[in-house]
């Protein structure tokens, strides 16, 4: 008998009886773990999503519902506590700047502390 052998459930450290590649001592233990990773990156997938809509809306909101581009302050994004490093994607210009861009919005940060926000058609 070698008790080196022993392997023991991820879910619940019953010793595991059968196959040696078997991780979960049944399929009870297997759904439940795989429940509750499901539960913690949804968790970490839904605080991210919320401040990617945080930061549209105020993208949304400083620009107005009829206007496709503006000139702002950072200033005023930071009021409004823009959170700058969530974004969807960004792009680099052939003048080296950084669009950065939240769904259908993006913004570029200029030296002088302006902001240029568009919406993207
Ligand atoms: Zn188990």
């Amino acid at each position: 008998m070698n008790n080196d052998n022993k392997r023991i459930c991820k879910m619940c450290t019953t010793v595991i009886k059968g196959r040696s590649d078997k991780i979960f001592c049944s399929v009870n233990c297997k759904s439940q773990y795989s429940r509750q990773l499901k539960k913690v990156s949804y968790s970490a997938m839904d605080r991210i999503n919320k401040i990617l809509h945080r930061n549209r809306s105020i993208l949304l909101e400083t620009l107005g519902k009829n206007k496709n581009q503006m000139k702002t302050f950072r200033e005023v994004l930071d009021n409004k506590k823009f959170n700058y490093g969530y974004m969807t994607h960004y792009h680099i210009n052939n003048q080296g700047k950084t669009i950065h861009y939240v769904y259908d919005f993006s913004w570029v940060i200029f030296s002088d502390q302006e902001v240029l926000i568009r919406r993207i058609r």
